[in-house]
């Protein structure tokens, strides 16, 4: 093993096991007893004639955005909703969804998005899995709710938003005591790798991140925040960006898919609704901004924008701050199974180094870096990233044996359990984590332990590279190659990238074939399909 990767006795002093330990961790801030349920029941009453959501042309008050979940959550009640029953809210983005996702929270249920244009074999796997026996619906998932429930072992309640708003009725809160260890909601991970599972988060987590991100962000109470909603509804990010704002007394404002697709139009969305605060994946960054250099645009009220979900490259840092050095960029770093995104680092500029790290551990929580046998790994060696704290997810609803693979006792912290993320990370001297790729992207290459984060941030450090990917090609038997893709500026030839990639990383990490592509092929959460890289394209070097 030319790494030398034996096993390992732990060869850290007591200082350095001190400094991971508590030096590392995020600061330490007292929960609240309450639920996001609370805090939102009092912004209703703090300002209800405040604009709570929009989308296009419609707006609603607090007010009327409460007493439309609660008469959802009356109705879930009447319904025979339990406490942690998990309840699907099949609907599109609307604020009719942000209004039944909050019925459901106020019911004391569990939250289970499910998209209406999904399969409906996915769906029934997804209702199945977490034991759904109630969906919320609306007149374009009303086929999709009834083929799945057919192939159900009991068929589902299934109850229309739109009949709830129509019959009127209860619009006082229902008064359902939520407590912060209770579940709150369950996000199918999208399943690249084996069947798709479900994680399931409690409220704390939920609500410890809400304020983390709203704190270290700089959003504040009243101060007329308005947050754009553009995840998608599967995908867990969408839960803050309505959530964030609905907890300070600000909008969130609806984005469409199809506004998105078309950046020019999303680019006028973001003016016109005088949007502070955007959270996006790298890839769109990189849409918005080839967008915004061809056709620059101020934008005075955008005060922070969150990347998340995939490395961000340094080229779009370098970018960003060119065109608009005011605006802070955050790279958002962590898991569904984390309660979204337990680690960031906020810049205000370019970085120092020539790469992005995803910065500290979020309040309450731990961030370790670990060796094989999950002892620390000493400060600056690479190891397998987990996470502690009020972060960590409940697991995989019925599904006990995943769920005891990934979150497993916290060695260090008896009693509490740790989430293995199955990503690579070193500590700088900075105190600020590198994230260098999945586990699983972990490969031998003529017996050399390459981590392929390490080649793609490398790639992404050289000037004019704006989007790199690196896979492996060839079976277990057969000699494997690397096989790097990436987009950038015109003058980056895929032989400057080799050359390039000579200089900074051992000869046995660079990629044997290296193709120009003009963007990366993205998966339905806008991350890289490495799957649909591995056959090649295009020209090589
Ligand atoms: P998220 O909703 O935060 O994207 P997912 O559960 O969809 O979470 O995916 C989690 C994985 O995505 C992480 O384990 C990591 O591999 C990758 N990831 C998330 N954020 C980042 C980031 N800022 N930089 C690099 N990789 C990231």
């Amino acid at each position: 093993d030319p790494h030398g990767s034996h096993e390992r006795k732990s060869l850290l002093s007591p200082e350095e096991t001190e400094k991971q330990l508590h030096g590392l961790a995020g600061p330490r801030v007292e929960l609240p007893e309450a639920t996001f349920v609370d805090l939102f029941q009092q912004r209703a009453r703090d300002c209800p004639d405040a604009i709570a959501v929009e989308h296009g042309s419609v707006r609603w008050t607090y007010r009327e955005l409460e007493h439309r979940a609660n008469r959802i959550a009356h109705t879930l009640l009447t319904a025979g909703v339990a406490r942690e029953d998990v309840v699907a809210v099949v609907m599109d983005r609307s604020p009719d969804w942000i209004a039944a996702a909050l019925g459901v929270f106020l019911a004391g249920g569990v939250y289970l998005p499910v998209r209406p244009d999904f399969p409906v074999e996915r769906v029934v796997t997804q209702l199945e899995r977490s034991a759904c026996a109630v969906a919320l619906t609306e007149p374009g998932s009303e086929k999709l709710v009834r083929a799945a429930s057919a192939r159900l072992a009991a068929p589902l309640t299934t109850l229309s938003v739109r009949r709830i708003q129509s019959r009127g009725g209860l619009t006082e809160p229902p008064g359902v005591p939520v407590t912060p260890g209770q579940a709150a909601y369950i996000y199918f991970t999208s399943g690249s790798t084996g069947s798709p599972k479900g994680a399931l988060c409690e409220h704390a987590g939920f609500l410890n991140h809400l304020y983390a991100k709203i704190e270290d962000t700089g959003m504040t109470a009243g101060a007329g925040d308005v947050v754009a909603q553009i995840a998608s509804q599967c995908f867990d990010i969408s839960l803050w960006q309505f959530a964030a704002p609905l907890l300070l007394g600000g909008t969130v404002r609806i984005v469409d898919t199809a506004t998105q697709l078309d950046v020019g139009a999303f680019v006028e969305e973001i003016v016109q609704g005088r949007v502070t605060v955007l959270q996006i994946v790298p890839s769109y960054l990189e849409v918005l901004l080839t967008h915004l250099e061809q056709h620059p645009r101020p934008l005075d009220a955008l005060r922070s924008v969150s990347v998340t979900g995939e490395a961000l490259g340094y080229e779009s840092v370098q970018r960003w701050f060119a065109a608009y050095p005011d605006i802070q960029l955050v790279n958002a770093y962590g898991a569904t199974e984390t309660s979204d995104d337990p680690m960031h680092e906020v810049l205000r500029g370019v970085p120092e180094r020539d790469f992005v790290t995803v910065g500290r551990a979020l309040r309450n929580v731990h961030t370790y870096v670990l060796d094989e046998n999950l002892a620390l790994a000493p400060l600056g060696t690479p190891g397998e990233i987990a996470f502690a704290g009020v972060c960590v997810g409940r697991g995989y609803i019925n599904d006990e044996e995943r769920t005891r693979e990934a979150f497993v006792p916290d060695p260090f912290r008896p009693g509490n359990r740790m989430y293995r993320t199955g990503d690579f990370g070193r500590w700088l001297p900075e105190d600020r984590l590198e994230f260098l790729g999945r586990r699983d992207a972990q490969v031998k290459i003529r017996g050399f332990r390459i981590e392929i984060g390490e080649i793609e941030n490398r790639l992404l450090s050289m000037p004019g590279v704006r989007e790199a990917a690196v896979v492996t090609e060839g079976d277990v038997g057969e000699e494997r190659v690397l096989v790097a893709f990436f987009s950038g500026a015109d003058e980056v030839s895929a032989e400057g990238v080799r050359a390039f990639l000579a200089t900074v990383v051992p000869d046995y990490m660079v990629p044997t074939h290296i193709h120009r592509v003009d963007r990366l092929p993205l998966t339905e959460n806008g991350k890289v399909d490495k799957k649909a890289l591995a056959r090649p394209a295009g020209e090589g070097a």
